[in-house]
């Protein structure tokens, strides 16, 4: 089946077609499927794209061309907030985009995007099935004393203020993939699993499903990202809009695109900070100390969380590359018991592995994570019923 993944943000659209073989599951298929193209249209808003119809008119071209006269059998959006409502990817329909409509104010840089993607291809090619993948979905197993603030109960009644937690899809697959390469049944899988790219967040799994996750209300919680900074004390916040040193909308800028690697080491790509790191900037070093100790910090919690970890997985852009990041995170972790086969850390390779040493009491894996093939996998499966 040949699969359209959009993933429609305010000012682009990235895609991919894939093709997803018949039987393929998101818990670790061998045969992944193949993709057939993929790209990004930029600049929408601007004179040449003026909006998303146009982008996807535009797209649709450019797919006629490069499919080779293959036609499309659906189309995957990855939709980065379903709210409570949705706990896994749905048909669309009127009312569906409707309701991702509505959960706008939630993700508001990123809902309205979808929404105008469903649109365009509802108009261009209405009669081709879509799907909708949420972000948030793989976390609505979250139990209440994990996804509740310790604010008064209007907060969430009247403004749905509460732990939503992102990149669900991408949590998802890991674990599956995990579980399989240990030959755990994921029913019983405990694990956590740190996504460390641009954005970053770490989910503490239990019999296979997400039991807590780093992110909150918003994708700024948790951990030191590229340009957001992860927890900080609210007060700050608070205290230097009160004083008039920041407008609310200057501090917003600062939490999520000024501060994290960039604001302590001036760099936002793990890349850069590392390179900077091995020629003695005094900050980039701090930026790995800060970012290292943070994440093991949540290791050591969910390992707590899940009553006892059965693998620490690294995933996405930093996870599956930055090997002297990860040797940072692994030795802030010797209470727990775990150790590094430094040898099999700096290995590079594009499958699942294992990076503990023989003698780890819980073994460390990186499982490269692929988000478009498991949205392009759950739109066949979906489409396919
Ligand atoms: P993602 O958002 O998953 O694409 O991840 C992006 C992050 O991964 C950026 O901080 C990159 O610097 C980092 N990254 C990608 N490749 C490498 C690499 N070979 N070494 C270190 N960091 C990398």
């Amino acid at each position: 089946m040949l699969v359209l993944v959009l993933n429609s943000g305010s000012s682009s659209i990235k895609y991919q077609v894939r093709e997803v073989p018949d039987g393929a599951s998101v818990d670790g298929s061998p045969d992944t499927g193949e993709v057939i193209t993929s790209g990004l249209i930029e600049r929408i808003g601007q004179a040449e794209v003026p909006d998303h119809q146009r982008a996807l008119d535009l797209l649709t071209h450019r797919l006629d061309d490069e499919l080779g006269g293959r036609t499309l059998d659906a189309v995957g959006h990855r939709v980065v907030h379903g709210g409570e409502r949705f706990s896994g990817p749905v048909r669309i329909t009127n009312e569906i985009t409707r309701a991702i409509e509505r959960l706008s104010p939630l993700a508001p840089l990123h809902n309205p995007a979808a929404v105008l993607g469903i649109r365009a291809i509802s108009h261009s090619l209405p009669d081709l099935p879509q799907v909708a993948v949420f972000d948030t979905a793989f976390h609505r197993t979250l139990p209440e004393h994990a996804w509740r603030y310790a604010l008064p109960d209007s907060l969430y009644t009247e403004h749905g203020v509460r732990r939503y937690g992102f990149h669900g899809t991408s949590h998802d697959l890991v674990t599956g993939e995990a579980a399989a390469f240990l030959g755990i049944e994921r029913s019983s899988f405990a694990a956590v699993i740190a996504h460390l790219g641009n954005g970053a967040s770490v989910t503490a799994i239990k019999d296979g499903v997400s039991v807590d996750t780093s992110m909150g209300y918003t994708p700024l919680e948790g951990l030191v990202m590229g340009t957001r900074s992860g927890d900080v004390d609210p007060s700050v916040i608070t205290q230097l809009i009160v004083r008039g040193t920041y407008t609310a909308e200057q501090m917003d800028r600062l939490l999520n695109k000024e501060s994290g690697l960039k604001g302590l080491a001036g760099e936002s790509d793990m890349r850069a900070v590392a390179e900077a790191a091995e020629d003695g900037d005094r900050y980039a070093e701090l930026a790995l100390d800060v970012a290292s100790y943070r994440l093991a910090k949540y290791v050591g919690a969910y390992h707590v969380a899940v009553g006892g970890t059965q693998a620490v997985v690294f995933t996405a852009g930093i996870g599956e590359n930055a090997a002297g990041f990860r040797a940072r995170v692994v030795d802030r972790l010797g209470a727990l018991g775990i150790t590094l086969d430094a040898a099999a850390n700096e290995a590079r390779s594009r499958d699942a592995r294992r990076i503990s040493g023989e003698d780890s009491a819980i073994p460390v894996l990186v499982v490269p994570t692929d988000e478009e093939r498991a949205i392009a996998e759950a739109t066949a499966a979906l489409v396919r019923i």
